[in-house]
């Protein structure tokens, strides 16, 4: 079954299918890491090093349970299928003649803004323009990149991560985060937990002959992924909660008619964490897809909605609203009530 978000792909030249090996260099590099880091831990560690059994049981079943999360979230990462636009957003060739034959940007402006009428396309160019990906020759969702790498338009794109081969967008924002989370869980269940090893051999107490390196390197490269996975995994736990991908961090959501906002997406820190991670709490930590919506549309703040919009994510306002503003808004979350307030307050520092 396929995800919300994963459209057609159109097919590719065989230099880029060359290119497309090359990306997994920094993969196989990671996977390499992590079976000589299970290596290291399960043999050298628990069954060479430590004699009691009791201890080899706890480490043993707490290890496994790390490592399997881990490995899975970042699978899910690598593989799942990154989102692409549907045809409804191609402009057909005839359109695509016009563009190329329009003597003037307000000509090319005009052809789109015409086209885009009946697509859900709220954000647009710095120079208030239609978003239109002369590569792909489609109209942009909202929210959609073109990616270099991959050659094609990434719905909701974040950044592209050479260490997973695939763009993290749409699809997968959830299995990166969890990604990053659960390498950061590993890395500091192997490093503290091989501590009082690692201080046995520089005290000379530690048996074992040459093995007892690879429980001296375990510990280190542990130590030093947990210090740079940790700034990351901060980094996107704080994007999520104010529903801004990497891109968006650097270069705002420009709005139709209210310009740019950098907390455009944003509905408040709860619902944002929902809209990727879901309403279901026993699914939260579960690398399984539970993210709101298509992909191509997203609930706005009040002020950059257009009047036609009617479309709503089916399940993000089921909790119980008060405000009489977020309810007569489908757009928004019943819990998002905040927003107006928020809104003033951030509308300020755009003018
Ligand atoms: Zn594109
Ligand atoms: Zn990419």
């Amino acid at each position: 079954m396929s995800l919300p978000g994963n459209y057609e792909q159109k097919s590719q030249p065989t230099c880029y299918c060359c290119f497309r090996i090359i990306r997994w260099i920094p993969v196989v590099f990671i996977v390499a890491v992590i079976f000589w880091s299970y290596f290291a831990y399960v043999v050298q560690l628990c069954f060479l090093s430590i004699t009691s059994v009791a201890e080899k049981v706890i480490l043993l079943l707490l290890y496994h349970f790390f490592f399997t999360m881990f490995v899975w979230s970042y699978y899910q990462t690598i593989f799942t299928s990154i989102g692409t636009v549907p045809p409804k957003f191609r402009i057909p060739s005839s359109e695509v003649e016009k563009l190329n034959r329009a003597d003037s940007e307000e000509a090319q402006k005009r052809i789109l803004e015409a086209f885009a009428r009946q697509l859900p396309v709220v954000s647009r160019t710095v120079t208030g323009g239609v978003r239109y990906c002369e590569k792909c020759q489609h109209v942009k969702p909202d929210r959609c990149h073109h990616c270099s790498v991959c050659g094609t338009c990434i719905l909701k794109m974040d950044h592209h991560c050479p260490w997973v081969g695939n763009c993290i967008g749409y699809t997968n924002y959830k299995f990166f985060i969890l990604f990053l989370g659960y390498a950061l869980t590993y890395c500091l269940y192997v490093a503290l937990s091989s501590l009082p090893y690692f201080l046995q051999f520089w005290q000379g107490e530690l048996e074992g002959g040459v093995g007892r390196f690879h429980i001296v390197f375990l510990f280190f490269i542990a130590a030093m992924f947990a210090v740079s996975l940790a700034s990351l995994f901060f980094y996107h736990l704080y994007l999520v909660t104010h529903n801004r991908t990497t891109l968006e961090a650097f270069r705002p959501a420009i709005f139709q008619g209210s310009g740019p906002d950098k907390n455009g997406f944003s509905l408040g820190r709860y619902s944002n964490f929902q809209e990727v991670f879901g309403d279901q709490k026993i699914l939260w930590f579960v690398p399984v897809f539970t993210s709101f919506g298509d992909g191509l549309e997203y609930p706005i703040q009040v002020q950059h909605q257009r009047t036609h919009q009617s479309t709503s994510y089916a399940s993000i306002g089921e909790t119980t609203s008060t405000s009489s503003e977020a309810t007569s808004n489908p757009l928004l979350p019943s819990n998002s009530s905040s927003l107006i307030e928020t809104c003033t307050k951030d509308s300020a520092i755009h003018v």
